[in-house]
This record gives structure tokens, C-alpha cells and sequence, in this order.
């Protein structure tokens, strides 16, 4: 049996940098706190923890003079505002591809656009580029756009890990609602560059694993895209998840892994992959 392992599997740099910077802050000033998961993966959320970086509900919950770490999907301008106000001890770890985003919005609106955000209803980067500006329209669905009204002038942008398909769907029934439309594709490189790779080793691959938590949408859509073009594709959180009969008759397995699985745990479902299928080592799929 061979392994091809997709080469950019795993960590963004955006995520990587957050959980970095969380580590480094809780090491040095013994402790960090932030608003929800900074990362979409239970591991890392209790790793962090046990390091001292602590998850909490609101700013009201961080305890006086500690520091407080705002993620890298981005974060409500409420809280950023009250954190400022409160002269709380700001690490900010937003990822500078999502707060590019941020600023295109910004200049859709003082364009005079209607504001269009492509991209799922109450997920945080969404929550956070839409506070950014008065009236904007979330649209996570082809169907959703064919409700709109149509309009004059609006501004599109999308949420960094949509896939580009869902996002050209959309955009393609926009164009025959709005007379002038400006989208700009904020779909982020490394999200583009793993759903290309996924899509090509999908279909060299007899049998496909997406490593990354149910709760991550960005795992869900490369498990999508892989599973739409071969149906022995399978969405595992950890190396426990693999059923060995899943790899019978297999000459070929594919790997990539979501922006939130750590390395570790790639590491460990590449170990078991090769216990199974007797192999010495992987090879990289570029
Ligand atoms: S998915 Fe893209 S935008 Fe989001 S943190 Fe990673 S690199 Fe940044």
C-alpha cells in the first residue's frame, strides 16, 4: 500500500500563530484567556488548557489585569471595543487575511453598497466581518441567493473558507439580481490551496481520509469535496476513528487534514495507516 500525504495537511498559518502566540502568552505570563475555541478541535482546546490558556464566555469573565487573547477568525468589534475600554491586555492573534477582509468590507460600504457576505449564518469569522459594517446580508446557500430582492449596487465578499464552487454558485445568480456588483474573492490562499490539493488526490487515491473535528466547517468541506469524487472517503478526529476494513483492497491511501488539526495528531493517524497497510513511510502529494 502507498500513503500520499497532501503536503499543506493541517495547521494555516493563521491558526498556527494563534496557538502559537496563546502558548508563548500563558508561558509567560502564567495564564491567557479566550472568548470560545481558538481553534475548532477539542485536542488543542484541552491542550491549551492544561497550559494554561483558558477558555471563557465574555470579558467579564477574565480576571483583572490577565491577558486576553482575541482568535484568529476574528472577533465582534463590541468586544474589541469593550476590551479597549476596559484597557484589558490585548493579545491579538487575527489572522492578517482575515482582517484584509474586514477592510475590503469596509471599503464595499463606504463605496455606497449593499453589503453581501458569502458564508455560513453564525459561524465567528462570519459574526466578526459582518460587525464591521451597518447592514449586511449573509448568504451561505445558492437557494438563499435566489430569495434576495434585486438591487442597484452591492459589494460581495465571502468568508476565507468557503469553497470556491459554492461561492462561484452564488455569485453567478447575484449577477442577475444586481446591476452593479463588486466581488471580491476572499476565499484565503491556504484554503484554496488544500481544496485544490484534496480534490486532485481524491481522485489518485482508492480510499481518502480527512484528519480534523466535527466541529470544524473547514474539515466538513474538504471531506465534501473529497467524498463528491470518491466515495471511500472518510472524516476521522483521531487515529481510534480508522475501521481497519476500510482499507481492504486498497493500493492507495490519501491523507490531508483540516486548518485546525494539529500535527500531532496527523502524525499519529499516518502511524496507524502504516501498522495497517505494512508501510515504512509516506510521500508527500504537492
Ligand atoms: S483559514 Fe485562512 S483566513 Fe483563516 S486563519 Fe487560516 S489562513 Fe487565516
Amino acid at each position: 500500500m502507498k500513503i500520499l500525504l497532501a503536503k499543506n495537511a493541517g495547521y494555516c498559518f493563521g491558526v498556527r500563530d494563534a496557538v502559537d502566540m496563546a502558548y508563548d502568552t500563558a508561558k509567560e505570563h502564567g495564564d491567557v484567556y479566550m472568548l470560545g475555541h481558538i481553534v475548532h478541535n477539542e485536542n488543542v482546546v484541552n491542550d491549551l488548557d492544561k497550559a494554561g490558556a483558558k477558555v471563557v464566555e465574555s470579558l467579564d469573565k477574565v480576571p483583572d489585569g490577565r491577558p486576553v487573547l482575541l482568535r484568529a477568525h476574528g472577533t465582534h468589534v463590541d468586544v474589541w471595543k469593550e476590551a479597549k475600554q476596559k484597557n484589558m491586555n490585548i493579545v491579538d492573534a487575527t489572522c492578517p487575511l482575515v482582517r484584509d477582509i474586514h477592510d475590503e468590507i469596509k471599503q464595499l460600504e463606504s463605496d455606497g453598497r449593499k453589503i453581501i457576505i458569502i458564508g455560513d449564518h453564525g459561524h465567528d469569522e462570519v459574526v466578526g466581518i459582518a460587525s464591521q459594517v451597518k447592514e449586511p446580508m449573509i448568504v451561505a446557500t445558492p437557494d438563499e441567493a435566489i430569495r434576495l430582492r434585486k438591487t442597484k449596487r452591492a459589494g460581495v465578499v465571502s468568508q476565507s473558507t468557503q469553497t470556491i464552487e459554492n461561492v462561484q454558485e452564488i455569485v453567478n445568480i447575484l449577477m442577475n439580481k444586481v446591476v452593479d456588483l463588486r466581488f471580491i474573492n476572499t476565499i484565503c490562499f491556504p484554503t484554496k490551496r488544500n481544496q485544490e490539493q484534496i480534490k486532485e488526490l481524491s481522485e489518485k487515491c482508492d480510499v481518502m481520509f480527512v484528519i480534523g473535528s466535527f466541529t470544524s466547517a473547514n474539515s466538513k468541506r474538504l471531506t465534501d469535496l473529497s467524498k463528491e469524487r470518491n466515495k471511500r472517503s472518510y472524516q476521522v478526529t483521531c487515529a481510534l476513528d480508522i475501521n481497519e476494513k476500510w482499507l481492504e483492497d486498497c493500493n492507495v491511501v490519501g491523507i490531508s487534514a483540516g486548518a485546525s488539526t494539529p500535527d500531532n495528531i496527523i502524525e499519529e493517524v499516518l502511524e496507524r495507516i502504516k501498522e495497517i497497510g505494512n508501510v515504512q513511510e509516506e510521500e508527500i502529494y504537492a
